[in-house]
């Protein structure tokens, strides 16, 4: 027991314990300085699962469509400006500013594109013009159009998008108008008129960055039988958004908004004032 004891005290004092303590030591030290790197990184790998987290969430969040608005395209056309380079051909006749035909409102964002159908059939879209501009001296009645499209596909703007017009009653203030011109009682369009309506509502439509589904009847704001042929197969209307779709899906190219902006001449359209306001509100 006693050279045990020795032994033992004399290999606690030896060099080879204190090296094998030594190595002990180092090792214990290595343990936790392993553990702490687990620890630290692990705490780090969480960190970034919750930022990648809240980031995809917040992404996810600003692409959300407001409540009330339609999904999905509308604002992927909101954020890709289109710009359908082949403009219509427009034939810019503004009516003299007057209070029954152009007075002279400023419109607001404009939110929908709205079609009406003239209910005078085999008038031209010249015709429909004049009468219009005759409102001045007529006073007959307050009454107008942004756009007339004749029966021969012809397209007269009456009056500038940033000023309102007397066709949609209470939508006056942010929509675009389009009176249409047809041959008979139903109110149907002849293909010529069709063409230039469909060639218009997707010019308009990249224009002030709606969507074929933004195209309406007058119907849609008042329940008025306009355009007639529209609202008795409403099937065809229907077609009509769509082939107003397929025209943007085949003709828009996207755009920065600068340049989307200055090909439309967002901005450099002025508002004519006229000298007595009348009241807004009115329509066909
Ligand atoms: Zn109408």
């Amino acid at each position: 027991m006693e050279r045990d004891t020795r032994d033992y005290a004399s290999y606690h004092e030896s060099e080879e314990y204190e090296k094998r303590r030594a190595q002990r030591r180092r090792k214990r030290r290595q343990q936790v300085m392993i553990a702490r790197i687990c620890v630290f990184g692990g705490g780090l790998l969480i960190l970034l699962v919750i930022i990648l987290l809240v980031v995809s969430l917040v992404s996810k969040q600003g692409t959300k469509p407001a409540s009330g608005e339609p999904s999905g395209h509308n604002i992927l056309q909101k954020e890709t400006y289109l710009v359908i380079e082949e403009k219509p051909d427009i034939d810019v006749q503004l009516l003299t500013p007057n209070e029954y035909s152009r007075p002279g409102i400023a419109t607001e964002t404009i939110t929908n594109i709205v079609v009406h159908y003239t209910a005078n059939p085999g008038t031209t879209a010249q015709q429909n013009r004049s009468f219009f501009e005759g409102l001045k001296d007529t006073h007959a009645t307050s009454v107008s159009s942004h756009f007339v499209v004749g029966l021969e596909g012809e397209i007269i703007q009456c009056i500038p998008t940033v000023e309102r017009a007397y066709a949609s009653n209470q939508r006056n203030f942010d929509t675009v108008s389009i009176e249409c011109c047809h041959m008979d009682e139903t109110g149907k369009f002849n293909d010529s008129t069709y063409n230039s309506v469909v060639e218009l509502c997707a010019w308009l439509c990249c224009k002030f960055n709606l969507q074929a589904s933004d195209v309406i009847r007058h119907y849609d704001v008042t329940g008025k039988s306009c355009p007639k042929y529209f609202v008795d197969n409403p099937s065809e209307w229907d077609k009509f958004i769509q082939d107003v779709d397929d025209y943007i899906t085949e003709h828009a190219v996207k755009k920065s908004k600068e340049d989307h902006d200055s090909y439309y001449g967002i901005g450099e359209e002025a508002v004519t004032p006229i000298a007595q306001q009348p009241t807004d509100g009115v329509g066909d």
